[in-house]
């Protein structure tokens, strides 16, 4: 059996009891960063595990030798460094792959940091469009531009080096909907959680003073 196991975006207080079981009586567990999982299963008190690294560009071949675990009846749990794996992070890579083969897969639900944005953003949410991380060069104007008629809520992913850039690009993009409302989630769970709504013709001004140290999701609710 593969458990996708989601682990706390910040606060180790969001883990959940299924995850604990899991992460305590499992065979392995496949991770992202053997240091990051190492560090969970030390702050949660859990005995010290096989970690098996896997990530985007960790060879094909070892998803097959973990399928070959599987099929021997192993219990293996896949978690990301934070969140919910397969999320903007690996795991659909290997979670395709034991369907394909139609074993078992079970999913630990519990944090996603774009949910929690969501959550707190005070934006219609009953549709959204979660984008991820945008694109850096290729398609990135095009995609911004797709923002002026979106009529959902829109929520992606950012990087503290690049979020000042891409607020100001939004600010010009939609320039002529100084009204819409935008919400900047930063450190969410965490000590210095910030959430800051503002509208897109207040973003520059805003930019110049913001703390860009952490972590970032920014939602911006749609067209009116
Ligand atoms: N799989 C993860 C999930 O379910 O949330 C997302 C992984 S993605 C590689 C990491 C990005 O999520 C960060 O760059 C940041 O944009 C966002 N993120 C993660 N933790 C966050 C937090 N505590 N507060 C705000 N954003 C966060």
């Amino acid at each position: 059996m593969l458990s996708i196991v989601s682990t706390p975006i910040g606060n180790l207080g969001d883990i959940t009891l299924r995850a604990v079981n899991a992460l305590r009586t499992c065979d392995a567990i496949v991770c992202e960063d053997t240091r990051v999982t190492g560090h969970l299963l030390h702050l949660l008190n859990l005995p010290k595990k096989e970690l098996i690294s896997f990530h985007g560009y960790t060879n094909p071949e070892k998803a097959d030798a973990i399928i070959e675990r599987l099929k021997s009846n192993q219990h293996l749990c896949i978690v990301s460094d934070a969140g919910t794996p397969a999320i903007s992070d690996p795991g659909y890579v290997l979670v395709s792959k034991v369907r394909a083969a139609e074993l078992p897969v079970e999913v630990l639900p519990g944090p996603s940091a774009f949910l929690a944005a969501l959550s707190v953003s005070g934006l219609p949410i009953n549709q959204f469009t979660y984008l991820g991380f945008l694109p850096l060069k290729k398609g990135r104007q095009t995609l911004l531009k797709s923002f002026i008629n979106e009529e959902r809520t829109i929520v992606f992913y950012e990087s503290p080096h690049r979020i000042q850039r891409t607020l100001l690009e939004l600010a010009t993009v939609l320039a002529d909907q100084p009204n819409r409302p935008i919400v900047i989630a930063r450190e969410l769970t965490k000590m210095h959680e910030e959430v800051t709504c503002t509208t897109i013709g207040a973003l520059k001004a805003m930019v110049e003073a913001m703390t860009v140290k952490g972590e970032f999701v920014v939602v911006i609710g749609g067209k009116a």
